[in-house]
């Protein structure tokens, strides 16, 4: 749909400022995506982090003529004369707005889903169902917050003959809002858990919050068997259609039983006094809540049993998330196991050109037919080649019947298989690779090929969890005060050019790293953030004052060194960070060595000062807190010092995460965040989410009877029969051999298994006779069932020695949604 920038104004009843002829198709709210200028609107969004005033004008270099911006920003709306304003109060809102008045222009249900846990599952499955027989719009992904939801309603196509929207709110307040721009026709509840539990009260509280949504909804699906949801839809909605299910008999569609088999599991259901059964793909209670609400739904917008029972059986696991892994020639892969679709596809070449461009790749897309309702092969084929040419793809591979009739020649292949027979590892060389195909087309098997060495055992880094940590930790902070991330020791062990990468787009001030050589690797990676090096060795100046690398000054020794590399280069006012000594007795000046200090100082302007800290000796716990004060007061008396003596001011640091958790009053001008993002809190707070995932898998599995031993010494020696599974992971890759002989385990299938005898270089094996495995399962080392803090307990060990330990042999995977 196009629109002007005079309509979007009128809408939100906000003020036109310059053309208002100007034509808009696009809405974009991130000024780092590729931005195609052409009818595109910008929409200025300040938040904690990030000002999207602040690209206006480099936007407008770039051709940009649409902006939503808000009255209270200082815009020379005069040098802009070929561009027109939406100015508003609030863009966010105005968004919202215009959403609304686009949503009133369907005439057709809109299902509204919202829930703590399997909203977008819920929404995919859905969609799925009812897009067998007719035209479906939804959210993408899980555009589900108070930007997601207008931006999917903007993207809906308009010969659609349902939408379906998810719904997710963080805060009391929100839900009122986004209900307004979906105005459901249908509501639907999935289940409600502890997520984003930390604004409300209580459950009921976000309950009553979640189910203002469904206002404007006649009729609304839920689960019956919750006794607290169900008293307060009932209560709350007893005038509209309500439909529940679940096992109880009350539900109106009830779960009889489950028969789970080898395939799947047969759900027998009860539906109006009818008996039928249905059979899913899987075998968990979790799935069975989130197939029955779409069964239920499905049933009530007239869609027989027999359809069902056909679509359900296809329905799988959703693969939410890109996966990037090193594939071969220096290539890099981006996995896309979303289905295959025209908006996701655009939405993950943003992400291919976000995390495939830092390091100067060309760029290739995979992909497999797009099985789309309503477009021709030869519509949806010329949509793909335009999106690629503003994305700025060079390389399309395409497999599948109608792509290969569209598109001929060398890079079209019939199928999946005639594509790997052909397959030529050498065609690929230095090229950040999508893949994307819809799952008839099993493109897992294109990605085992091009993928490096599959080593099984393999670290996950969740690059979400990572930003939302970052997120968490500044909204403690004060707006103006500036963030350190420390990167050192290859990221806590997660990774080099990625996590910086991230924390670039997180808008951190500065990264720190120990070593030279550390931050060497980063700037040839592209990284152009400030970088302070903690630990620098003396014959390392010359090539950090190349690669502006920013030292920490700890001792008269390290400053007359630094000092000579300077003036013998050639350089003049270059930043330094000196270390103060408060009480950790590790590097740095002692108070008493100030005065001196500035004498040398004084004497030359090739330095300057550019910021001042200490560090906690320690700041997590209680009974150091009296200290912690002394080192902080030290600390201050350190800074006047050295401001009065140098006559300017400089930014002051001491807090690392520990000290933002427990004093944050004392933040000062900067603070440095460590262990925090990487998901490990000094006070459990459960806000912070689990960065890193260690997998294996069971690579044998092997009877031992009574009194036979298990490994080498054969200390695993057993009074009875027991099954054992292998796992390819050993002291090597940094499973500490303390964990012999029951001491550690691992979890397989939700269920521990203890390490059974010593543990080797290379494997390790575990007691798995009461758990039900089979050979290739996965193994969880440490994760979200067993956490770093918890291992590292056991080892007698700090988490931050569990995250380095882990070896560079193990692959790290990066995930993001
Ligand atoms: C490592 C380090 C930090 C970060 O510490 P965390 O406890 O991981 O937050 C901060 N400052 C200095 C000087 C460090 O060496």
């Amino acid at each position: 749909m196009i629109y002007t920038i005079q309509q979007l104004a009128a809408w939100s009843n906000a003020e036109l400022r310059g053309i208002g002829t100007l034509e808009i198709e696009r809405l974009v709210y991130d000024s780092r995506k590729t931005i195609i200028p052409e009818k595109t609107v910008f929409v200025a969004i300040k938040s904690s982090s990030n000002n999207g005033h602040d690209y206006i004008y480099e936007l407008y270099q770039k051709g940009v003529r649409c902006f939503i911006v808000e009255s209270d920003q200082s815009i020379d709306y005069g040098y802009y004369s070929e561009a027109g304003f939406v100015v508003c109060d609030n863009s966010n809102d105005c968004l919202q707005k215009i959403a609304a008045e686009i949503r009133q222009s369907f005439n057709i249900p809109f299902i509204a889903i919202t829930g703590s846990n399997g909203k977008t599952i819920v929404k995919e499955w859905l969609n799925k169902v009812l897009e067998s027989n007719h035209k479906t719009g939804r959210s993408p992904r899980s555009y589900n917050s108070q930007i997601g939801v207008p931006l999917s309603i903007w993207m809906l196509a308009k010969d659609i003959d349902y939408a379906i929207v998810e719904a997710g709110i963080s805060q009391p307040g929100e839900m009122e809002r986004i209900a307004h721009c979906i105005k459901p026709t249908h509501g639907v509840l999935t289940n409600l858990g502890q997520a984003h539990q930390e604004n409300f009260q209580s459950l009921q509280q976000k309950l009553d919050e979640k189910l203002l949504l469904f206002q404007s909804a006649h009729t609304i699906f839920y689960h019956g068997d919750n006794e607290l949801v169900n008293a307060s839809v009932t209560k709350q909605y007893a005038h509209k259609k309500l439909l529940s299910c679940g096992y109880k008999s009350h539900n109106s569609l009830q779960l009889l039983v489950v028969k789970k088999e080898e395939s799947g599991s047969t759900l027998e259901l009860l539906w109006q006094q009818t008996k039928f059964s249905i059979t899913v793909p899987f075998h968990d209670e979790i799935s069975f809540d989130n197939v029955l609400l779409v069964i239920l739904c499905a049933l009530d917008l007239g869609m027989t049993v027999e359809q069902l029972r056909r679509e359900l059986l296809l329905l799988a696991p959703m693969a939410m998330r890109l996966e990037q892994k090193e594939g071969i020639n220096n290539c890099l892969l981006i996995d896309d196991g979303y289905s295959a679709d025209l908006t996701s596809l655009e939405l993950a070449l943003d992400s291919l050109n976000q995390m495939g461009s830092k390091r100067g790749l060309s760029k290739t897309l995979i992909l497999s037919d797009i099985v789309q309702s309503g477009k021709t092969t030869h519509e949806w084929y010329q949509s793909v080649v335009k999106l690629l040419e503003e994305k700025g793809v060079s390389k399309l591979i395409g497999i599948g019947p109608q792509l290969h009739s569209v598109m001929k020649g060398e890079n079209a292949f019939e199928s999946t298989d005639a594509f790997l027979r052909e397959f030529d590892g050498n065609s690929f060389q230095s090229e950040a690779i999508l893949i994307k195909g819809a799952r008839q087309f099993t493109f897992e098997q294109i990605s085992a090929v091009l993928e490096l060495q599959r080593h099984k055992t393999v670290m996950e880094i969740n690059l979400n969890a990572l930003a939302h940590n970052v997120k968490y930790f500044r909204s403690k902070l004060l707006p103006e005060t500036k963030l350190l991330a420390m990167v050192k020791a290859f990221s806590y062990g997660t990774g080099s050019f990625e996590i910086a990468n991230l924390l670039a787009h997180q808008k951190v001030d500065y990264l720190g790293v120990a070593f030279a050589d550390e931050g060497i690797e980063l700037r040839k990676a592209g990284i152009t953030l400030p970088i302070i090096v903690m630990n620098p060795e003396l014959n390392s100046f010359p090539l950090m004052l190349d690669y502006e690398l920013e030292p920490e000054v700890y001792s008269f020794e390290v400053l007359d060194a630094y000092l000579k590399a300077v003036q013998r280069q050639g350089y003049s006012r270059v930043p330094i960070h000196i270390k103060v000594d408060t009480g950790m007795n590790r590097l740095g000046f002692l108070p008493d060595e100030l005065s001196r200090l500035l004498e040398v100082l004084k004497q030359s302007s090739d330095l300057y000062v550019s910021s001042v800290f200490t560090h906690l000796a320690g700041s997590d716990e209680a009974v150091h807190d009296k200290f912690t004060s002394q080192q902080l007061s030290r600390f201050n008396a350190a800074c006047s010092q050295l401001n009065n003596g140098l006559g300017y001011s400089f930014i002051r640091h001491a807090l690392n995460s520990a000290g933002i958790e427990r004093f944050v009053d004392q933040q000062m001008d900067m603070v440095r965040l460590g262990i925090g993002m990487y998901g490990v809190s000094a006070l459990a707070d459960e806000n912070l989410q689990q960065v890193t995932t260690l997998r294996s898998y069971v690579s044998q599995l092997k009877t031992v009877k009574a009194g036979e031993t298990v490994g080498y010494s054969r200390k695993g020696k057993y009074a009875k029969d027991m099954l054992i599974g292998v796992i390819p992971i050993g002291y090597a890759d940094g499973f500490n051999r303390q964990l012999s002989n029951g001491v550690g385990h691992v979890i397989i299938n939700g269920r521990k298994a203890s390490v059974v005898g010593n543990v080797c270089m290379d494997m390790c094996m575990v007691d798995v006779s009461n758990i039900p495995v089979k050979e290739g399962d996965e193994v969880e080392v440490f994760g979200s069932h067993l956490t770093i803090s918890a291992l590292a307990k056991t080892l007698k060990t700090i988490p931050y020695e569990i995250l380095t330990s882990i070896s560079r042999r193990v692959k790290r995977v990066y995930v993001m949604e």
